[in-house]
């Protein structure tokens, strides 16, 4: 089978730590496959995109040796595929306009939405997609399945938002069949949202990708490292020794005098010893320099 991975980036920032951990996880595991591997800039929220961070997201991926395939996929240049997938939706009758807020279904685990039977006045709603009362399972290479009931476990989820920015479920899977991903690579705190991708997945026809959920890198709170928890960039001058790091909470174990072995070497060795069962599925240390 002919393997197709990706890392795809939100730029609301530098790339930090853990994003490093996830784009080399995928990495190694696309090259040790003999697979292509490719970049997916996930800019559809444009007020969160910060001034310069494409290019510095690139331009750090290139410093770590991580070279990726083909074109960048810019998802603020994919609205027309994202409005085509949302009127196949609408042909198959599963999405509806909605008009409750956010606030209204967090502050409320038994909120009743009403608008699917009394259709909102208004004429600007998020339209969200209507679940079944049925069981989805989704298998992961590293985490083992999991069963979600949608209906239940998540409730009838946003695909277009109010301010008409598509939403991520939905932008996420449209680019995975683009690009034709086979396998997905990714941080564990996106293992509870595949069984929504996998379903919306199966609405529009599109085959299902492998998943293998990475354990994420907490900091000394206990928090996803992230741009919000204030996670510091990459400091690329320690590169060699960063991507040690990297490839050691991955569960590979790396040479002595590793440490400030180039890149490219480092890089080399790991698609030869690339061994996805030794990641583990859980991170015991938080990172103590960030
Ligand atoms: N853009 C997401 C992030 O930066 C990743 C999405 C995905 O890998 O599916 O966290």
């Amino acid at each position: 089978m002919s393997y197709v991975g990706r890392f795809a980036p939100t730029p609301s920032g530098p790339l930090h730590f853990g994003s490093l951990v996830s784009a080399l996880a995928s990495y190694l595991d696309a090259r040790a496959n003999k697979g292509r591997w490719l970049v997916r800039i996930e800019d559809l929220d444009p007020p969160r995109t910060a001034p310069g961070s494409i290019d510095a997201i690139l331009s750090c991926l290139h410093t770590f040796g991580l070279h990726w395939d083909g074109d960048v996929m810019l998802q603020s240049e994919r609205q027309s595929a994202y409005l085509n997938a949302l009127e196949i939706l609408q042909s198959q009758k599963l999405i509806y306009a909605c008009s409750c807020s956010r606030a209204q279904f967090q502050s409320n685990p038994q909120y009743l939405c009403t608008c699917l039977a009394h259709p909102p006045a208004d004429k600007i709603t998020a339209m969200r997609i209507a679940l079944p009362q049925q069981e989805i399972t989704v298998g992961d290479v590293i985490l083992g399945p999991q069963t979600q009931q949608l209906a239940l476990d998540v409730g009838d989820f946003v695909v277009q938002r109010k301010d008409r920015l598509f939403a991520y479920q939905l932008a996420v899977v449209v680019d995975d069949a683009a690009q034709g991903i086979t396998h997905i690579v990714r941080g564990s705190d996106l293992y509870d949202q595949t069984p929504r991708q996998v379903w919306l997945q199966q609405c529009l026809g599109f085959p299902q990708p492998v998943y293998a959920h990475i354990p994420i890198i907490i900091n000394n709170h206990g928090q996803k490292l992230s741009k919000q928890n204030l996670a510091q960039p990459l400091n690329l001058a320690h590169a060699p020794s960063l991507l040690s790091e990297a490839l050691e909470r991955l569960g590979q174990a790396t040479p002595c005098n590793f440490r400030q072995a180039p890149v490219t070497e480092q890089l080399a060795w790991a698609v030869e010893q690339w061994d996805i069962s030794a990641v583990p599925p859980r991170m015991q240390d938080p990172m103590a320099f960030v």
